[in-house]
């Protein structure tokens, strides 16, 4: 009986041993991921950094809404489409000028919608957190950790035209703003049409032809498809092909997908190489190939 309660004895004197140490090897670990800091206390920076996502992902659209009265245009191309000289997008683009100023898109498109595209994630335990429009980075500085939020934005109006862009500042709403003013910027135009076999619908509703493109280990392939069938694709490239005003496509995808700017900037490259495709007079008809905007066709056709 004495050896027995010495032996319980002793296993508590283990266990209690072996807790001090956890302990310890935790206040270890904790003050290795949080350093302290002079200004405040990084936990209450990163829960305030929380929240505000949050609040700015509520929104997803741009605070300020760009007045083009008070605009005073610096370029050439923005004093011509302030007095009412251009007044098509599509001059600009085929002249191979690029676009210096914003507005210049917010003038010549009417319905401009946007999204923000989730290329962050948020902090979490087993197997990581949401995504999250923002992808927060941190440098380290003697004065602490100095975060960075980076955004993706894309624009399109629907109809024919879309605009990827990133911003990165070190707080959220001035990155949103960067990445809608970088977006405008990148505006282009795509190509729609119906090139699947199982449709012969004369409708653009999707794409004409197969398109590939590479970036990074992630490679993608779009391939039209019949009507009815909804954007087969992943979930952030679906928003660009819906702001871009295609319907119905299917899709392939090799690689590490998970890398989401590769994956978002392979689906830009794929969408822009259906502009550097050259076809016939004949597979144009056949395929129903339509470039830009199908009401800008259709006022021209009126006059
Ligand atoms: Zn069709």
């Amino acid at each position: 009986m004495v050896k027995k309660k010495e032996d319980k004895k002793q296993e508590e004197e283990m266990k209690q041993e072996e807790e001090m140490k956890h302990e310890v090897v935790k206040e270890e670990i904790e003050s290795e991921v949080e350093p302290t800091s002079i200004a405040a206390s990084p936990d209450e920076v990163n829960i305030l950094s929380e929240t505000e996502i949050k609040e700015v992902e509520k929104e997803k659209k741009p605070a300020q809404k760009t007045n083009i009265e008070a605009w005073i245009p610096k370029t050439e191309i923005g004093k011509k489409v302030k007095s009412g000289q251009l007044t098509s997008i599509d001059d600009i683009l085929d002249s191979g000028r690029g676009i210096l100023e914003y507005q210049i898109v917010d003038a010549l498109f009417p319905v401009l919608e946007s999204d923000l595209l989730m290329i962050g994630q948020s902090k979490g335990k087993f197997g990581g957190g949401k995504r999250r429009a923002f992808r927060q980075t941190q440098k380290k500085t003697k004065e602490g950790n100095k975060p960075k939020f980076t955004t993706y934005a894309v624009i399109g109006n629907k109809d024919g035209f879309v605009g990827l862009g990133s911003g990165k500042a070190k707080e959220t709403v001035p990155a949103r703003e960067k990445a809608f003013r970088n977006a405008k910027l990148n505006v282009f135009k795509i190509v729609r049409g119906c090139g699947s076999w199982e449709c012969n619908c004369k409708t653009p509703h999707s794409i004409p032809y197969k398109v590939q493109a590479k970036c990074g280990s992630v490679k993608l392939t779009l391939m039209p498809a019949p009507k009815g069938t909804g954007l087969c694709i992943e979930k952030e490239c679906a928003k660009i092909l819906h702001l871009a005003g295609i319907k119905d496509v299917w899709s392939k995808i090799i690689g590490q997908s998970n890398t989401k700017m590769n994956t978002i900037k392979a689906c830009e490259m794929a969408l822009k190489n259906l502009m550097a495709t050259r076809i016939t007079v004949e597979t144009k008809e056949k395929l129903s190939v339509l470039q830009g905007s199908a009401a800008l066709k259709a006022a021209e056709a009126m006059e």
